[in-house]
């Protein structure tokens, strides 16, 4: 499988680091792990087509999540006569938390039809695994907003996992046992701790409990950046540590 970075970044405007979105790919099946606002253009930018996506699986609403779906479904639905977009109409299934039915009821009573386009299927997802072509999917609700996720992924005999936006979590750390790839974010310092977000400190204990064999960290406001939060990460835990940026391509 092969993960590319979209967006390593959070709600604060970067020039280099875009809102979140992640996409996995195996031998038959493209997913995109949140679609935060830059998504789209950024699929163009790492060379693969929207219109092979088959899956989003959203960790939580929050707009630095979400933001792109509008115009990643309005390209969808709306460049069918485009001579040279390639791919074709595929069914697209979009999956997240409690209340992501009627969190799309509402953009769809601004939008209409423009952001449905042929194939689209909403589905909410319970904490517990399910299988969908070749991926099995694994969810497991982490404490940032209610409805919040963190997703595993199982697909030709490797393992992903994605924390969305968490604090400190046990469920994360089960979720994550011996798994190939922990995408894990870290928001914030630990000077700087915020309710609901990791830190360094959090991310090194998670880490080693869990046993990921690497870890991708990402999520970062600029001042985890100017602290430099991912050698704090890197000094302190067994596995191999990469920083997330912005349409980095990872081997699985
Ligand atoms: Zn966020
Ligand atoms: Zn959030």
């Amino acid at each position: 499988m092969k993960l590319t970075i979209l967006g390593s970044g959070t709600l604060v405007p970067s020039a280099h680091r875009g809102s979140s979105g992640y996409v996995l790919e195996s031998r038959s099946t493209k997913v995109l792990l949140d679609c935060g606002s830059g998504s789209t253009w950024k699929l163009a930018h790492a060379g693969i087509n929207y219109m092979e996506i088959d899956h989003i699986f959203f960790s939580h609403l929050h707009p630095d999540h979400t933001g792109d779906l509008v115009p990643f479904l309005f390209a969808r639905k709306y460049t069918e006569w485009y001579p040279y977009r390639g791919g074709k109409d595929k069914p697209l299934r979009l999956w997240g938390g409690e209340g992501f039915i009627d969190f799309f009821n509402n953009l769809k009573s601004a939008y209409k039809e423009w952001i449905v386009p042929e194939g689209l299927d909403i589905e909410e997802i319970e904490p517990g695994s399910f299988d969908t072509g070749d991926l099995k999917i694994t969810a497991s609700k982490v404490p940032h907003i209610d409805s919040s996720l963190a997703y595993r992924i199982d697909c030709e005999g490797k393992s992903i996992v994605y924390s969305g936006d968490t604090d400190y979590s046990e469920n994360l750390i089960q979720l994550s046992q011996d798994v190939d790839l922990l995408i894990i974010e870290c928001a914030l310092p630990d000077e700087h701790k915020r309710k609901g977000h990791l830190t360094p400190k959090e991310v090194v204990k998670i880490t080693n409990e869990c046993g990921a064999k690497r870890i991708v960290v990402t999520h970062f406001y600029p001042v985890s950046d100017e602290e430099n939060v991912v050698e704090q990460i890197r000094k302190n835990v067994a596995a191999e540590v990469i920083e997330a940026r912005d349409l980095l391509e990872i081997e699985i």
